[in-house]
């Protein structure tokens, strides 16, 4: 409970309750502090001046983030998101463009390999939409492919992917794992071997918005062909540099830095530890409100619970209530978030480490009353 009250304390008092990280949690003190000084400091000295005096705050924030996916500082690029990434990467992708994902695929990231020319096929998975490891190690080996993308936790279903597994049995055959870690990222374990992750800030990592990275090894970084500025102009960039270079938020970088630095003081471990619970306990509270069955088992070790309506109710329009009515912030999802896995919207909760047995009951309640 130490972790809860930690991560309470360190933050502006909730208006209502807050069951939304997996779309934006709440910045810490330290966090918007630190956004704000920056963008002070700019307007004192010029923002590429201050940009240069807060390098040593996002090369910190770099070495970081790079310690929580198992990479070299040297490796990771900020971003403006999980999205920016996936289309960096995808647009520079040196080699024939076939993947293989998860049918549960994230409806943008689908979005990204199609407007990429990327031809995508599907691994198998269980009923709950669960990668079956074995099973896609002898379609890979039969059907090869050049990248491997997984989500290793979606959007729209709090299952946890067997990503560490995953990445091992895609190695066996030479085909290398990109990982979409915009809900994994301090959530879940994400340093599992992969060849490529990237995130987002503002989501588990409670940073700012605008803000992604995206972390590649060095073998494959240097094979990149990034668009611009065109490899034949010979400017004496990396591909990582180029893929860094353009007009950004610096602010937001500083806060995102802070955030992972907050992250890491709080233990990676001791987080997934509360949010798995969090998880158990949310699953447990909602089990018996009529109307609604929640989708994960009780133990999926995630905070992500979702519930999928059984008498008509709009999950859309729940959560409008719930916000207007009750000033609770959950998020709907629609089929085109995950458009391949799901067959109804869901409503998902996504409660921090701060969440409280009231707080679910609380919600749970509310539900029971949602028209
Ligand atoms: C939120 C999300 C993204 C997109 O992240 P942005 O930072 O908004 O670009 C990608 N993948 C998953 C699984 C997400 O939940």
């Amino acid at each position: 409970m130490m972790l809860a009250q930690q991560w309470r304390d360190a933050r502006p008092k909730v208006a209502g309750l807050h069951l939304d990280s997996g779309a934006c949690s709440r910045q810490s003190f330290a966090v918007i502090d630190a956004t704000t000084a920056h963008a002070r400091h700019e307007a004192e000295v010029g923002g590429y001046v201050a940009a240069d005096a807060a390098a040593p705050v996002l090369e910190a924030g770099r070495a970081a983030v790079a310690s929580l996916v198992g990479f070299e500082p040297a490796d990771v690029v900020y971003t403006s998101g999980s999205n920016h990434s996936i289309d960096l990467l995808l647009s520079s992708w040196p080699g024939e463009r076939t993947l293989a994902c998860l049918p549960g695929e994230y409806g943008p990231n689908l979005a990204a390999m199609a407007a990429n020319d990327f031809q995508v096929s599907a691994l198998p998975v269980d009923e709950d939409g669960r990668v079956l490891v074995d099973d896609a190690l002898r379609q890979l080996e039969a059907d090869p492919v050049a990248l491997v993308h997984l989500t290793a936790l979606a959007s729209h279903r709090g299952i946890a992917q067997p990503a560490a597994e995953l990445v091992a049995a895609c190695h066996r055959v030479g085909v290398p794992v990109v990982i979409d870690a915009a809900q994994a990222l301090g959530h879940l374990d994400c340093n599992v071997g992969a060849d490529v992750v990237y995130s987002s800030s503002r989501k588990w990592l409670a940073g700012p918005r605008g803000v992604g990275m995206l972390a590649v090894r060095p073998e494959l970084a240097e094979r990149l062909q990034p668009r611009i500025p065109p490899a034949d102009w010979g400017i004496p960039m990396s591909p990582l540099e180029k893929l860094e270079h353009g007009e950004h938020n610096a602010a937001a970088r500083v806060g995102f830095s802070v955030a992972v630095g907050e992250h890491l003081a709080a233990g990676p471990a001791a987080v997934r530890e509360r949010l798995a619970e969090v998880g158990r306990v949310s699953r447990q509270v909602l089990a018996d409100v009529d109307g609604w069955r929640v989708v994960e088992a009780v133990g999926e070790p995630t905070a992500i619970t979702t519930l999928e309506p059984l008498d008509g109710a709009d999950p859309a329009a729940v959560r409008s209530w719930l916000i207007e009515e009750r000033g609770i912030v959950t998020t709907a999802c629609e089929l085109a978030r995950a458009p391949f896995e799901m067959h109804k919207p869901v409503l998902r909760i996504s409660p921090h480490v701060d969440a409280t047995v009231e707080d679910l009951e609380q919600f749970a309640a509310a539900l029971r009353e949602a028209p």
